[in-house]
């Protein structure tokens, strides 16, 4: 799968003046990851979860991408990033806020046309109140909290919010919501539980609509489904599913250039703490970004990047800006000043380098820095 992914930048392969690494979303690819979910969950819909600036690659440029796509719900986490996204879509998309509205921005996001997710009766509460204020009826999405304990209306709450709901009747509610805990874990028996839990909310609010499944949800089955998923982190390619094949396609690539190469002694101290000492003659080459470009520090001696195919340890420290990797797999003068080597693409996934790392996708994803060029394809 991951052999089909190139990128074309036709006979270049280091860096132009200036530029230390390059950050490269395939758009074509993003747009087919969102196709294959459509299918998966059709006849229900997919939204697309843009959160975290679309955890990195940029929620203007993956919005508009996936809208064409037919996407017409968009996810974020906070008020301020739907603020940004908003004006960037037509009105038949509709933007939505994961985190709820803090207290007092309920006009403000009315105003704009942004669609919170209310996630207790006191949300709810304020939300009705805006809309008496407005004389509007106000659209909404209630999340339940269905075992996670993390957001949504509590259990205690549901009866008191069942109440307020068919008396007040000036918020529109569009769908009903939960998130899982466990869905990237196929046998995890919270998965059932939290099911069981949806149920009982869909019996006690009754007639609503469901969205349930994250990336994760979408592939333990139908019953996950509801009317609408919000994959986040399989549109960008990432393995949702732990210890199964990733049948998405990698979006995100990672190319960084060359700052400095030398042939060293056996017995030589590389990086900071000397945490290196070469066993052997060594040809070191450093590349261009560091744990300020989110390359975690844990990947000191641990992980590798790849140049044409051939892997090349990081060895000692990861800097601030920069990671020395062992080069003597390679020919003498194979890498030269401005080379670019690979961290994320066809030899290295996000996983790989994830696990290197010991954390997950998602936050090597979100944490890649602001210093790469980033383009699209
Ligand atoms: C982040 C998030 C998602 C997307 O999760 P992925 O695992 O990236 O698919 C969906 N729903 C909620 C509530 C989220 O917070």
């Amino acid at each position: 799968m991951s052999s089909t992914f190139s990128i074309d930048r036709g006979t270049v392969s280091t860096a132009v003046a200036g530029v230390t690494g390059y950050l490269t979303t395939d758009l074509a690819a993003l747009g087919r990851n969102y196709q294959k979910l459509t299918e998966i969950v059709a006849p229900g819909r997919v939204a697309a979860v843009v959160k975290a600036d679309a955890y990195g690659l940029g929620a203007e440029r993956v919005a508009k991408t996936l809208f064409e796509r037919g996407c017409r719900h968009f996810f974020v986490a906070q008020f301020g990033e739907a603020q940004k996204l908003r004006p960037t879509l037509t009105s038949n998309a509709q933007v939505f806020v994961l985190n709820g509205l803090q207290p007092g921005a309920e006009i403000e996001c009315a105003m704009a046309g942004i669609i919170p997710v209310l996630n207790s009766l006191e949300q709810y509460q304020r939300w009705s109140e805006a809309a008496a204020e407005l004389r509007r009826t106000l659209p909404a999405v209630l999340q339940f909290d269905s075992g996670m304990s993390r957001l949504g209306v509590p259990p205690q709450e549901r009866t008191e919010l069942a109440e307020a709901l068919d008396k007040r009747g000036n918020v529109e509610v569009l769908f009903i919501m939960s998130h899982l805990a466990s869905a990237d874990e196929v046998d995890a028996t919270q998965n059932a539980e939290q099911l069981a839990e949806m149920r009982r909310i869909a019996y006690e609010f009754a007639g609503f609509d469901i969205s349930f499944a994250n990336s994760a949800g979408v592939f333990l089955g139908d019953a996950y489904h509801g009317v609408l998923a919000r994959p986040g982190i399989a549109l960008y390619g990432g393995a949702s599913t732990a210890g199964v094949l990733n049948p998405m396609e990698p979006v995100v690539r990672l190319d960084v250039a060359v700052v400095q190469t030398r042939k060293v002694p056996a017995g030589t101290k590389v990086g900071y703490g000397g945490a290196h000492v070469t066993t052997r003659e060594t040809r070191l080459a450093t590349i261009g970004a560091g744990y300020a470009d989110g390359l975690p520090r844990a990947l000191s001696e641990r992980g590798a990047v790849y140049y044409k195919g051939t892997r090349l340890p990081i060895v000692g420290r990861v800097s601030m800006d920069s990671i020395t990797v062992d080069a003597s797999a390679l020919p003498d003068g194979a890498l030269t000043l401005g080379s670019l080597v690979e961290v994320i693409g066809p030899h290295q996934t996000l996983e790989d380098i994830a696990r290197d790392a010991d954390t997950i996708s998602y936050e090597i994803l979100t944490s890649l820095g602001r210093r790469y060029v980033r383009q699209y394809r």
